[in-house]
């Protein structure tokens, strides 16, 4: 949860007809909203509602965010409001407080986090055709409700998926739920009912219901369709077609569309009967943004609710141990869902030690063994790894050469499809040299596998089997995922290899081994939260195996079978796992225990950008308070796309120390600038995923 300040009222508004002034954020990094005067025809000026405005030279989207009588700054330097934009009804008194709350959290501009929240209809000024194709849009919009056919019958729920239901659907105001459930549990059966029982009760009410990934949403978008044939179901995400994504947006603006199934973006949606809010794979990394305001949508969800008084459930095979701490704690409420809701056993998983069983070309006896026997049966396979590409480097056995982006500090991966090396953090791409750059040697090796390697390995050893690839490379093509995934649930695969996008959500009805090839990189990585992910893949991926009730197994293969994260997979054993891993980073100092912030600086040397994260620890040192601020470092990965990248911490003992300490220092940052002479970019990102 974040921090416990839920006083973010909308700005106070005085009678609409003496305002002459209105407070308006636009998307850029400003510390205050800009007044405009409201102009002659002012009937619609509101708290909330969308104008353009003149910002510089520039014609920008603007939400005003307050109104005033009185003139803040010289009458004659404020500008007229340019239009506003009432064809969109204002946004709401709860949906400005929201996004105020999130900015102020992630330390940016009101404005970064409100208007760059709203869909592509609204990132620009409209043209002259604007209000036609807001029409058009209406229209769209409307048309997600699909005709009148009946609902598919909802299997009858079992005590504890009753009870999870009753848990969300009894409450009245702010109701955390940490619904713990193993894949199969029927988790979004009780997603569906506790939505069925809100709109049941409340027809004007709405849903939302968030998921990690694009790729999801086909199946759960028909699953929701099959279960609410009537009512008006819209999705959001970043993959959309804008003028799509716009229509679904205002027909959850306007409160048209009763669920909006999206990823990390929807949880700004405008929702004015918002009653209900759902996160399913809370654990999910993809939940956290990656650039601009590296907000996590699942905080923010949780937030969401607190403020409007609804409950949030958050569903996972393998909670975050942010989440599992605030059940733990008691501030969620913790219900689980301890079997598979169908017949279906849990997958027996089983460790391969590669010590014993030495690998040829990345795959050990054992795993060839099962992979013979499970195709014999006529059932299917799933063999993961994490690396697409063939070989993650080439490299020269005579002088110790091996192939890196020139631009970036990391290895450049072989990729034999098309016989060149590729930089998978820049895109970087160049054909493979005939000989060593160094040495001249014209013997070079692919080193290390990616699924690429891995299937041609799987084609050797399984020559009559059916062998499908599925990653990033092989699914670039629109469609191309969905083609491929058709072809297994069709029977038309007998393997399926790939990375995590063969891990998630999917339904495979005959899958009943699955194989994971190299765990053992995560087990050694710096990163504290590296464990926690393992552990989560790998259940996620054994989720599998066996859902229509084969018997089935996972074989992982490992140097280190010995370790205790493989003792607590083998017994399904999530409490003891999250246990340990509380209980040291309690001992450690480190998250959920400690909040935490990341300074990140980019610059064309090292040495800018340390010495600028350098200048701001000075600054930083310089207030009092209990921050903690780390030595600058280089990133893991320093340097990215010919730019040099170091980050610091900063820790300090509660949330609203860090978060005090922030606003103050950012502020000074702000206003200080770089040291003299040095051009060099930076970000902060409150409670780091990565470190
Ligand atoms: P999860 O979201 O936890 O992976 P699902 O809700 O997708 O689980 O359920 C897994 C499978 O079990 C689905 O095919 C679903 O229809 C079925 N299922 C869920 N609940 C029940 C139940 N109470 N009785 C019978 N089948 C169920
Ligand atoms: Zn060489
Ligand atoms: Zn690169």
């Amino acid at each position: 949860m974040l921090g416990d300040d839920s006083s973010h009222a909308a700005r106070n508004t005085p009678s609409e007809s003496a305002a002459r002034y209105a407070e308006v954020v636009v998307d850029l990094p400003l510390t205050e909203p800009l007044t405009y005067r409201v102009g002659e025809v002012d009937g619609d000026a509101a708290a909330g509602a969308c104008c353009v405005v003149q910002v510089g030279r520039r014609e920008v989207i603007g939400v005003c965010v307050g109104l005033r009588e009185a003139a803040p700054l010289a009458e004659e330097r404020i500008r007229p409001i340019k239009r506003w934009l009432g064809e969109i009804g204002s946004l709401d008194a709860h949906w400005l407080a929201f996004t105020r709350f999130a900015a102020e959290y992630y330390q940016h501009a009101w404005g970064q986090v409100a208007v760059a929240s709203l869909p592509p209809l609204l990132r620009s000024p409209p043209g002259p055709r604007w209000a036609s194709s807001l029409k058009r849009l209406r229209a769209d919009g409307g048309r997600s409700a699909s005709t009148a056919q009946a609902a598919v019958a909802a299997p009858e729920l079992n005590a504890e998926q009753r009870a999870a239901v009753d848990a969300v659907s009894a409450q009245r105001g702010f109701a955390p739920t940490l619904l713990h459930g193993v894949t199969g549990s029927g988790k979004t059966e009780v997603y569906l009912t506790a939505i069925e029982r809100l709109l049941a009760g409340e027809p004007q009410a709405q849903a939302l219901l968030l998921v990690p990934e694009i790729g999801l949403t086909p199946q759960l978008q028909a699953r929701l369709r099959d279960r609410f044939p009537l009512q008006p179901i819209v999705c959001l995400h970043s993959g959309l077609p804008a003028a799509e994504r716009s229509a679904a947006w205002l027909a959850a603006h306007e409160g048209r569309a009763r669920i909006v199934l999206g990823t990390r973006l929807a949880v700004f949606a405008s929702l004015p009967r918002l009653r209900l809010l759902v996160v399913d794979e809370e654990h999910d990394a993809s939940y956290k943004a990656g650039d601009g305001v590296r907000y996590s949508a699942r905080d923010l969800a949780v937030k969401r609710a607190q403020m409007l008084g609804a409950p949030v459930l958050l569903g996972s095979a393998t909670p975050a141990l942010e989440s599992w701490a605030q059940a733990r704690q008691g501030r969620y409420r913790l219900l689980r869902l301890p079997q598979r809701a169908t017949e279906a056993a849990q997958p027996q998983v089983e460790m391969v030690d590669l010590r014993q069983h030495k690998p040829v070309n990345g795959l050990a006896g054992p795993l060839r063994a099962a992979l013979e026997q499970t195709i014999a049966c006529g059932e299917q396979a799933l063999v993961f790894i994490n690396r697409r590409g063939y070989a993650p480097v080439v490299g020269c056995g005579a002088c110790g050469w091996l192939s890196t982006c020139p631009q970036c500090a990391v290895f450049a991966a072989y990729h034999k499809t098309d016989g060149a090396l590729h930089c998978h953090h820049c895109g970087w791409r160049r054909p493979v040299p005939r000989c060593c750059p160094t040495c001249g040697n014209q013997d070079l090796d692919a080193v290390g596998h990616g699924t690429q390697r891995l299937e041609e390995t799987l084609r050797a050893a399984l020559p009559a089997a059916r062998i499908l690839r599925i990653d990033r490379d092989s699914t670039r093509r629109r469609g191309a995922a969905g083609a491929a995934l058709a072809a297994v649930h069709a029977g038309a695969t007998d393997v399926l290899v790939g990375t995590q996008m063969i891990a998630k959500g999917h339904d495979f009805q005959r899958v009943s081994l699955v194989g994971i090839v190299n765990a053992d990189a995560q087990l050694v990585s710096h990163d504290f939260r590296a464990p926690e992910r393992l552990f989560a893949t790998i259940l996620q991926v054994a989720g599998r195996a066996g859902r229509s009730g084969l018997p089935s197994r996972v074989l992982v293969q490992t140097r280190y079978p010995e370790h205790p994260l493989f003792a607590a997979l083998r017994r399904f054993d999530y409490d003891g796992f999250a246990r340990s891993q509380l209980a040291e980073r309690q001992a450690a100092g480190l998250p959920p225990f400690v909040p935490q912030a990341l300074l990140t600086a980019q610059a064309k040397s090292l040495e800018a950008a340390l010495g600028f994260l350098g200048h701001a620890r000075s600054l930083g040192r310089r207030l009092d308070g209990q921050a903690t601020l780390y030595d600058p470092v280089p990133m893991p990965l320093a340097r990215l796309a010919g730019v040099f990248r170091a980050q610091m911490l900063v820790e300090a003992p509660q949330r609203s120390l860090l978060q005090g300490f922030l606003r103050q220092w950012l502020g000074q940052l702000r206003e200080a600038g770089p040291p003299p002479g040095q051009r060099v970019r930076w970000q902060i990102e409150v409670d780091p995923q990565e470190i």
